[in-house]
């Protein structure tokens, strides 16, 4: 290909184009993003930005030189409407054309909107953007109460950087609960401590039917039980939906995201698409699989950069994930949904312990709290497909490390 357009000036889109430079693809690359500014990291949004003064260059993924000096070309603020595949051309809102050999959909998300009345109330925020998270750097640090809406990684890091301020804070979640969807009941439990200790109120197997109205702002929620808590803030993390309009437009198959094969290509053999937004083939077990992480973006991109520069491989990467809460710091190595049963190693009531999820036999994957080192063994040990035993686990004086190896 002789020209690489990139709809998505996010991680997925900014790794494709660096990764194409540094692979030696000598083409034009082309980032057409809809945010303003250079592309930048999430994962702080919700953590460090939090905390302190936020700083909006501390999560630049890089300054705006680095891109004219790499010979990509990164064009802002407009977004793509439409793809003309048979022409090989993207236009842009703004009447622009920008033609391509090769086409990386790198659209990624958008945050699932709360469906009650007084969702769009002045006083509840949601974050997935810089703009978004500037807005709640400076809200939650002066608050005196928030209710978050929704108990998945980004609520709870929210709500841990609301007791960093001193905020009261409610965690309203419809499942019995946290993270129900990506973590074992053993992390869900020490999580979920974890907040009530660091003075987190908690409304589990709880939903929210409307935002209270108080002058035209915000002043807490009426949960489903018939209660209102009431808080000065409102924060919605109940989860993303894919960006698949435009591809869906083109013609091309969505199904709960961008439908790729194994070599992260859509039908299309001139258009790809990667990152929070592709739907791929599930190689560790049955279906597909949209995966929201920084990994999996990552992974992603370099696949295709290595593709678009003649090493054309299947996808194969082992998932990791982590969060931060307070000071137990969680990563994750595999998948651990549909596993049948847990063995421990290390200490909970330590707060450093890794959960390893098993089903039958089979690994399916390991979490780890304050144990990086677990973490990484255990990233080995499913990227060579090694299975262990319960005792090798649970005892400490077995190496992982040189199991992996
Ligand atoms: P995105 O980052 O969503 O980028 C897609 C970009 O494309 C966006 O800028 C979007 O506006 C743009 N776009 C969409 N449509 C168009 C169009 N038509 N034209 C032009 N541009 C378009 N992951 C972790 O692994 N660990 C973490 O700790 C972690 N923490 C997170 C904390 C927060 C607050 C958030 C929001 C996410 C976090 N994530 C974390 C998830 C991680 O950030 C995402 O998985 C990652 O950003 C996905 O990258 P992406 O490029 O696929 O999508």
């Amino acid at each position: 290909a002789e020209s690489v357009v990139i709809v998505g000036a996010g991680q997925a889109g900014f790794e494709t184009a660096t990764s194409l430079r540094s692979k030696g693809y000598d083409g034009d690359v082309t980032i057409i993003g809809d945010e303003p500014g250079v592309p930048y990291q999430r994962p702080p949004l919700s953590k460090a930005f939090l905390k302190g003064e936020p700083d909006p260059e501390s999560v630049a993924l890089r300054p705006l030189d680095y891109f004219a000096s790499h010979r990509i070309d990164l064009r802002c603020s407009y977004p793509v409407i439409d793809i003309d595949r048979t022409g090989r051309s993207v236009e842009l809102v703004n009447g622009t054309k920008v033609g391509y050999d090769h086409l990386v959909l790198a659209t990624g998300t958008r945050n699932r909107v709360l469906p009650v009345p007084g969702a769009d109330l002045p006083g509840v925020l949601y974050l997935r953007t810089l703009s978004e998270a500037n807005e709640l750097a400076t809200t939650i640090s002066s608050c005196s109460s928030v209710v978050v809406v929704g108990g998945g990684f980004i609520g709870l890091e929210v709500a841990a950087a609301a007791r960093g301020h001193g905020a009261e804070v409610t965690v309203v979640e419809a499942m019995e609960r946290p993270m129900a969807r990506a973590v074992s009941e053993t992390i869900s439990g020490f999580f979920t401590d974890e907040h009530q200790r660091n003075g987190v109120h908690w409304r589990l197997g709880t939903g929210v039917t409307e935002i209270v109205d108080k002058g035209g702002r915000a002043a807490g929620v009426r949960t489903s039980d018939g209660d209102v808590v009431d808080a000065d803030l409102v924060v919605v993390g109940i989860g993303v939906v894919p960006n698949t309009e435009l591809a869906d437009r083109a013609g091309l198959a969505v199904d709960n995201g961008i439908v790729v094969d194994l070599h992260l290509l859509t039908e299309d053999p001139t258009i790809s698409a990667i990152g929070d937004c592709a739907s791929y083939p599930n190689t560790a077990g049955t279906g597909r699989l949209r995966l929201e992480s920084i990994q999996n973006a990552v992974d992603h991109a370099r696949c295709v950069a290595n593709r678009l520069v003649g090493n054309d491989l299947p996808y194969q990467s082992v998932p990791w994930f982590w969060t931060e809460q307070y000071s137990s710091k969680l990563q994750m190595a595999g998948l651990v949904t549909g596993y049948d049963h847990t063995v421990l190693r290390g200490s909970i009531e330590e707060g450093a312990f890794s959960v390893f999820c098993f089903a039958g036999d089979r690994l399916l994957g390991v979490e780890s709290v304050n144990r990086t080192r677990d973490h990484m063994a255990a990233r080995k040990l499913l990227a060579a497909g090694k299975t262990l035993t319960r005792e090798q686990v649970a005892d400490e004086n077995v190496n992982l490390k040189a199991l992996a190896s």
